[in-house]
């Protein structure tokens, strides 16, 4: 299904203190991926701050998701504020925040958490409570976190496949991208490390980034609707549209990303989004709250 709108011409910028055009007949919560729909190379996505605007003048939960690691929600925020976007801290929901909540929630609670991650990624885990390992030692480790680690080396390596195989530690992946890309070109991401430890022990991560829905599951918990009502604005199927239709949630499919309208009218099964849109001005909020 596609909606076409009548309205991507209409490029009014101003944040609207307007009267919400919808009266919301349904409690829904919006989920806004970052990279591709609100922003591009660091330049805000046009229709992306009137649409955040319309979900607060509805009075609406919303968050945002992004499977990056590297930039806390602090600096998140200040980002999306910084493009006119509004925007709080608690309101992003990164692969870093979603890994500390599935640490809180492993029984038994793990003594000792080994991050083979960036600086951001040990330091978030260890606010929250946790005892990181060291990397100097061979002491027990219960948890083996593995994300981008910028300063990763051939005994970071092996400290982290002998907490796998010889301490049966549990193996959460923060995601599986397997590049990054960088202004001068792709970095190997998340995935080629996790990956390297995965070759090395035949181990299966528990991966909590997206294509898992851990990051929307997360958003619907926080915001008290039930999955079935979050509407996730996503540029990506095999990431946002897959985890939207895994846990039931409307997927709607924004074309200002890496997707095009071929593809995303092309996909079938899990990948089918609900929606697809060219642009956030087209987000269709009277379909959406219509009971
Ligand atoms: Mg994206």
């Amino acid at each position: 299904m596609t909606v076409r709108g009548a309205c991507n011409t209409h490029h009014h910028h101003e944040h609207s203190d307007r009267e919400p055009a919808v009266v919301p007949a349904r409690r829904r919560a919006f989920v806004f991926d970052m990279d591709g729909v609100m922003y591009r190379g660091g330049q805000l996505i046009d229709g992306a701050a009137e649409a955040v605007a319309t979900v607060r003048n509805l009075g609406l939960p919303l968050f945002f998701v992004t499977n990056n690691s590297r930039e806390t929600p602090v600096e998140l925020a200040a980002k999306l504020q910084q493009m006119g976007v509004d925007a709080g801290p608690e309101e992003i929901i990164s692969a870093v925040v979603a890994t500390v909540e599935y640490l809180k929630r492993l029984d038994p609670i793990p003594g000792s958490v080994l991050v083979l991650g960036g600086i951001g990624l040990a330091a978030n885990i260890e606010a929250a409570g946790f005892q990181l390992a060291s990397f100097d030692d061979d002491e027990p480790v219960d948890v083996v976190v593995a994300g981008c680690d910028f300063g990763l080396t051939y005994d970071r390596l092996s400290r982290a496949t002998r907490g796998l195989v010889l301490h049966d530690a549990a193996f959460i992946a923060v995601n599986q991208d397997s590049l990054l890309p960088m202004a001068n070109g792709p970095m190997p991401g998340a995935g080629a490390i996790v990956g390297a430890l995965k070759a090395a022990t035949g181990i299966e991560p528990l991966v909590v980034g997206k294509p898992s829905p851990h990051l929307f599951s997360l958003a619907a918990e926080r915001s008290g609707v039930p999955p079935e009502e979050l509407v996730i604005l996503g540029d990506l199927l095999d990431a946002d549209i897959a985890g939207a239709n895994a846990i039931g949630a409307t997927g709607v499919l924004v074309l200002t990303g890496s997707t095009t309208r071929k593809a995303a009218e092309a996909a079938t099964g899990e990948l089918r989004p609900n929606l697809v849109i060219d642009n956030l001005y087209q987000l269709p909020f009277d379909l959406l709250l219509a009971p």
